[in-house]
């Protein structure tokens, strides 16, 4: 996800925050400290309030950073392997680098989560039943106990791809025994979910809270989202499994010699609209050249300047190979936010992979309803 950086690595998996947390860490801590708990408790002085906020920011924090990690270590134990967990606005996501072959495993993966935080969540429950009720760190306690229930429970909703749907998927992939359709039918049941939120959303605008009405609203239609990309990339997964960049590639590209003056190298711009153009002599790839790297050299050199001198050189340049897996490829151009990759063979250009492409591909594998 862009706009993360890594924060520490935990069990050889690096942990990411994203920008969005930080705003969610300040909001929560300013709520915390000025509402919430001068609401519950009186009296107390403002760097006490502030200080009560912040620790229990950082509580549930570190108590999101658990519910991933018990995801995490469970797939690891399976044998899928977890790259990073990035932090978000809404939590978590452990980002797994492929999806559980057995229905035993979704199930296992699914579950440990909420199981976590329902534990985390008693475990505070015993310890605030042993504090004295008086002090402040009673109340962080006390509402640590809450929250990790509340995250607990709702994360069980069979809302893919909330936990409980994914639990529900499971279950459905050992009774029907496709993969695919459970995700179908666990995606439906998602949606009905989304849609019942916005409904209740909108309800609320008008008859309770604005704020929690458009809460609700966004929270359904993130649902929504998350399940039809998610069925998305199970299609993909599903169609391209083993099929090599070679068959879905374009093998026709258009390439400049890097001879070519900027002048000449402009008109191919206007002519063919692409962003980029691959820079190739005698059929060896020598480079790359975009748009962008045109408008830095000012016009009046632009017929003394050749396309070698601005491109980006073939050494620099991230290539592909037409016999590697094309899923693999394409997660890493997700990963990476690339827009196009060139295939290489001997140095030879064979073909271009853009994700415009493998877009239209899924597509069409979507409409088709290959299923496998
Ligand atoms: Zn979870």
């Amino acid at each position: 996800m862009n706009g993360s950086f890594k924060l520490t690595k935990l069990f050889g998996i690096d942990l990411e925050i994203n920008i969005s947390w930080l705003l969610v860490f300040a909001l929560f801590s300013f709520t915390l400290a000025q509402q919430f708990f001068p609401s519950r408790v009186e009296g107390l002085g403002l760097s006490t309030y502030w200080s009560m906020g912040i620790t229990t920011t950082i509580f549930i924090f570190a108590s999101v950073i658990i519910h991933e990690l018990a995801h995490s270590l469970m797939a690891i134990k399976n044998g899928i392997p977890i790259k990073k967990i990035t932090l978000f606005i809404f939590g978590g996501v452990a980002q797994m680098e492929k999806e559980p072959e057995q229905p035993g495993v979704e199930l296992k993966i699914a579950l440990v989560g909420p199981a976590a935080s329902l534990v985390l969540s008693l475990l505070s429950w015993i310890i605030f039943l042993l504090l004295p009720g008086e002090l402040a760190m009673s109340h962080v306690i006390w509402f640590l106990a809450r929250i990790n229930f509340i995250v607990g429970t709702i994360n069980l909703i069979p809302a893919f791809p909330l936990d409980g749907g994914r639990v529900l998927r499971a279950v459905l992939w050992k009774l029907i025994k496709s993969m695919l359709r459970a995700t179908k039918i666990a995606v439906v049941i998602g949606n009905i979910f989304a849609f019942f939120a916005i409904a209740l959303g909108f309800f609320m605008l008008f008859r309770y809270t604005f704020i929690w009405g458009l809460w609700y609203i966004f929270l359904g239609w993130m649902l929504y989202q998350a399940g039809q990309a998610s069925y998305v990339q199970l299609v993909f997964h599903q169609s391209f499994k083993g099929v090599p960049v070679s068959r879905v590639m374009s093998p026709d590209v258009h390439t400049v010699s890097p001879g070519l003056t900027l002048v000449k190298l402009v008109e191919e711009f206007y002519r063919y609209k692409f962003g980029a153009f691959p820079v190739v002599e005698n059929g060896d790839l020598r480079g790359m050249v975009t748009f962008h790297q045109i408008r830095e050299v000012p016009q009046e050199k632009w017929p003394a300047t050749i396309t070698a001198q601005i491109m980006t050189p073939e050494g620099k340049l991230f290539k592909v190979s037409p016999r590697q897996e094309a899923v693999e490829v394409m997660m890493k151009m997700a990963a990476e936010n690339m827009g196009r990759i060139l295939v290489v063979e001997d140095n030879k250009l064979v073909g271009i992979l853009s994700r415009t492409d493998l877009m239209k591909l899924i597509s069409m594998h979507l409409l088709l309803g290959i299923e496998k």
